[in-house]
C-alpha cells in the first residue's frame, strides 16, 4: 500500500464543472465570481465582509497592512505556528514578538501575551492551532485593555467555533488559507474576514497594487483612468479559484463532522496507550481538526520523536511535525536575534509532537491503519 498523507484535498465533479464553466466565461480574474465567493464565505462564518486573496500568507500580509503595521511596530505572534504568520509582520517591516504556548493545547498562552505587550505593540495575532479556536474572550479582554487589534490566523480552523460563534467572526480580522491540505482548497488561495467595512476596503485595494479601480470596473465605466495611492501587491484570487472555493465551501459542515469523527476514534484508541497524549480540547470549542497532534510521553518510550516518526513512516503512515517553533528557524535567529530558551514550552513540545493523518477522505480502514501503526510502534518502543 502507499503512504497515507496527513491531509489532502477532495475535489468533486461539481467542483470540476464549476471551474470549467468559468474557463469558458468572459472573466478568468477580477470577474463576478470573486464577490460571489466572498459573500458566501462571509455569510458562512457570520462576518460582514470577506476579502479573497491569493493565499493565506497574503491574507496575513493584507491584515498587517490594514492594521497599519510599519517599521518599529511590534506584533505579538505565537511561536508554535507556520513561518508565514510571523513573515507577514516582517513584510510590513514590523517586528514579530514570539509568545510561548500553553503546554496542554499548544495555543498561544494568554498570560504570556499580556507580559509581552510594550509601548510599541500594535497588534496581537493568535493562531487556532490544529483547528482548536483560541479563547477569544480572554484574548479580547487583553486586547481591549491595551487598545490593540486582534487578528486570528484561522488557517486551520474553518468550520470550527468557540462558545457557539463561528471561527471567522471572533477577532477583528481572521485569515484563512485554501492550500490543498487545509479544510477547503482553491489550489492556492486565502481569505480575510472582518466586520469592519473600512478595513475590508483597504485590503481590497491592497490586493490590487493599491490601485483605485480594477480591470473590470474600468471596462464597465469605459475608462482607462486609475491611480495608485499606496504600495500594494498583486494578491488577487482568480475567478477559476473563487468558483472552486464556492463549491468547496458547501462541504465544510459535513467534512468537519467527518474529521471530528476520526478524531473521536483516535481519542478512544489512544486513551489506552501510555506513551501517547493527545492535545487537550476545551469544552467551549467545536474543533475543526485540520491536524490531529499527539505529544509523545518520552519517558514511556525507549525512542525519541524522530525514531517514532521514522517507524510510523515505515508503516506507510504519512505523519508530520507541526511546527518547528518559528523563533528557532535560522532566518529568525539571524534577523530577530532569537535563540533556544525564548519559548521553553513550545521548544519542549516540539521534541515530542507528531501530526497523524486526518482528512475527510479517509475511510475506516485508513483510520484503523493509523491506530494499529501507532499502537504497534509504541509497544515496540515501550520502556
Ligand atoms: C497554511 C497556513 C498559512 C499560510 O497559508 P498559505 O496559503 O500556504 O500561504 C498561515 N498560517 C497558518 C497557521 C497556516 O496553517
Amino acid at each position: 500500500s502507499s503512504l497515507l498523507p496527513y491531509s489532502r484535498q477532495i475535489v468533486s465533479e461539481e467542483d470540476i464543472s464549476a471551474v470549467t464553466e468559468v474557463l469558458a466565461s468572459d472573466w478568468l480574474t477580477t470577474g463576478p465570481k470573486i464577490e460571489e465567493f466572498e459573500k458566501s464565505f462571509a455569510s458562512f462564518v457570520d462576518a460582514k465582509e470577506a476579502v479573497a486573496v491569493s493565499n493565506g500568507t497574503a491574507a496575513l500580509h493584507a491584515g498587517m497592512y490594514a492594521l497599519n503595521i510599519s517599521k518599529g511596530d511590534e506584533v505579538i505572534v505565537p511561536t508554535m505556528t507556520f513561518a508565514g504568520t510571523a513573515n507577514a509582520v516582517l513584510f510590513q517591516e514590523g517586528t514579530p514578538v514570539f509568545v510561548d504556548s500553553d503546554p496542554e493545547t499548544l495555543l498561544i498562552d494568554p498570560s504570556k501575551v499580556e507580559s509581552a505587550i510594550t509601548k510599541n505593540t500594535k497588534a496581537i495575532v493568535a493562531v487556532d492551532y490544529a483547528g482548536h479556536s483560541c479563547d477569544y474572550d480572554v484574548l479580547k479582554i487583553i486586547a481591549e485593555k491595551h487598545q490593540l487589534p486582534l487578528l486570528a490566523d484561522a488557517c486551520h480552523a474553518l468550520g470550527g467555533s468557540f462558545k457557539g460563534k463561528s471561527v471567522g467572526s471572533l477577532a477583528d480580522l481572521s485569515t484563512f488559507s485554501f492550500h490543498p491540505v487545509k479544510p477547503i482548497t482553491t489550489g492556492e488561495g486565502g481569505m480575510i474576514t472582518t466586520d469592519d467595512a473600512g478595513l475590508a476596503q483597504k485590503m481590497r485595494q491592497f490586493r490590487n497594487h493599491c490601485i483605485t479601480t480594477d480591470h473590470r470596473e474600468r471596462q464597465e465605466q469605459g475608462s482607462w483612468f486609475y491611480e495608485q495611492v499606496d504600495l500594494g501587491y498583486n494578491y488577487r484570487l482568480t475567478d477559476l479559484q473563487c468558483a472552486l472555493g464556492q463549491t468547496q465551501l458547501k462541504n465544510v459542515p459535513e467534512r468537519t463532522k467527518s474529521r471530528q469523527a476520526i478524531a473521536a476514534k483516535y481519542d478512544q484508541a489512544f486513551a489506552k496507550l501510555n506513551a501517547v497524549q493527545p492535545l487537550s480540547v476545551s469544552d467551549d470549542v467545536s474543533h475543526a481538526y485540520h491536524l490531529y497532534v499527539i505529544q509523545l510521553k518520552l519517558d514511556q518510550l525507549t525512542a525519541d520523536r524522530s525514531q517514532i516518526f521514522k517507524a510510523l513512516r515505515a508503516e506507510n503512515i504519512g505523519v508530520n511535525v507541526h511546527y518547528i517553533p518559528v523563533h528557532l528557524h535560522p532566518f529568525d535567529r539571524e534577523e530577530l536575534k532569537t535563540a533556544p530558551g525564548l519559548c521553553p514550552e513550545a521548544e519542549k513540545a516540539y521534541e515530542r509532537i507528531i501530526s497523524l493523518p486526518i482528512f475527510a477522505g479517509m475511510d475506516d480502514q485508513d483510520v484503523s491503519d493509523v491506530i494499529e501503526a501507532v499502537t504497534k510502534v509504541c509497544q515496540a518502543y515501550a520502556v
